[in-house]
């Protein structure tokens, strides 16, 4: 069986952790913590970056940090993991939907203004698989409409816009280190904050509302309860597993890109015939090799072809039920406009196994397979 994901593990990940331990210092914000905060800071250029406990958290901090009321309404695409939007949902917020663009999966900028109201607080694009949504006509609304810009980065770590890394061009920006990413440290993720007037606030949200971070700079002779907050930095250890991986993160990089490749260069022919539809990267774009996936005909066919591939030893998947369309969406939130892509494109969509590790006679075993489901339309 080719699994559909293994966690990246390069190699060096025990050693680190086997370091903070001898540290004493297995709670948070120790040496690999901070030593993570400078990697993330010089791979993505961004003027502050956070550890946070998950992906998840991280968009939580992000929803604070926007001061989201109850009431106030947050736009973003429901094709997207449950995560971007309960966050600003705990925070009493009405979430509104717009369509997603069918080639790259990602928000559709042009129908962003048009779901503006006197109560839209913030814009959340999600870069989805990586691939950066279009920022410049994003901000641009934002700025019009003084709206606050917060980035699911999520699957973007590595990922560039005009040459700006994902997470960095928005007021926050949310990345993920869950075992699915292309980063991993079990669970974990970052916050990045690019507003100079947000960092400290950052630092208190992420110390159970205190100011800690002052107190251990020795600006201040004692730490007290300052704002509110939580707790949503992790242990040292999980830290230490990261940054392992992130020491260089042209190699995790290099291979994902690699694997990606292959795929596409292998399935074009199926492309050009019109049997299925691959990833599509604009031109000001650079991903990071985060997904590959595959969009076939529709519904019926894709489930076909994923029991197919599971025959032969492929596991493949789907994700990502239009959150309109489920329960808690249909509570929280409502769709503007036509759902003209979101549930037609997402119903197509099929993710083949891409991890760190992946071998190319599998990458061109599971090509093999999809060919050979396809046999009699070429
Ligand atoms: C993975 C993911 C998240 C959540 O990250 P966790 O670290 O799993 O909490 C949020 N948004 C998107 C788009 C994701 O892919």
């Amino acid at each position: 069986m080719i699994p559909f994901n293994v966690p990246p593990f390069i190699g060096k990940e025990l050693k680190n952790i086997e370091k903070s331990i001898a540290n004493n210092k297995i709670c948070g914000d120790g040496e690999f913590t901070k030593k993570c905060h400078e990697l993330i800071e010089k791979m993505t250029n961004c003027k502050k970056a956070l550890l946070a406990t998950s992906g998840t958290h991280a968009l939580e901090m992000a929803a604070i940090l926007s001061d989201i009321k109850p009431g106030d309404e947050v736009i973003m695409p429901s094709y997207t993991f449950v995560s971007t939007a309960n966050a600003f949902v705990l925070r009493g917020a009405k979430i509104v939907f717009v369509d997603i663009r069918p080639d790259t999966m990602n928000i559709d900028e042009k129908l962003i203004e048009d779901a503006i109201t006197d109560k839209t607080k913030a814009i959340v694009p999600v870069h989805y698989a990586g691939v950066g949504c279009e920022m410049d006509e994003i901000c641009r609304i934002a700025k019009k409409y003084n709206l606050i810009v917060v980035e699911d980065a999520a699957q973007g770590v590595m990922g560039f816009y005009k040459g700006k890394a994902l997470g960095t061009i928005g007021d926050f920006g949310c990345f993920s280190f869950h075992e699915t990413k292309n980063y991993s440290m079990g669970e974990g993720g970052a916050v990045l904050v690019n507003r100079e007037d947000c960092i400290e606030k950052s630092e208190i949200i992420r110390e159970k509302g205190t100011n800690r971070n002052r107190f251990l700079r020795g600006q201040v002779d004692k730490y007290s309860w300052v704002d509110v907050g939580s707790s949503y930095l992790p242990s040292d250890m999980n830290a230490a597993f990261l940054c392992a991986q992130i020491e260089d993160p042209t190699i995790i990089n290099n291979a994902r890109i690699a694997i990606w490749n292959r795929y596409y260069d292998n399935l074009k022919e199926l492309q050009e015939k019109g049997v299925i539809t691959l990833p599509f990267i604009p031109e000001n774009c650079t991903h990071n090799a985060h997904m590959f996936y595959i969009k076939a005909k529709d519904i019926n066919e894709r489930t076909e072809l994923i029991d197919y591939l599971k025959q032969n030893g492929v596991l493949s998947v789907f994700h990502y039920v239009p959150l309109h369309s489920s329960e808690a969406g249909i509570k929280f939130s409502r769709f503007h406009g036509e759902d003209k892509y979101t549930t037609a494109e997402s119903e197509r969509l099929l993710r083949l196994p891409l991890y760190y590790g992946l071998k190319n006679d599998e990458v061109d075993h599971v090509c093999k397979c999809i060919y050979k489901f396809y046999e009699n339309q070429l």
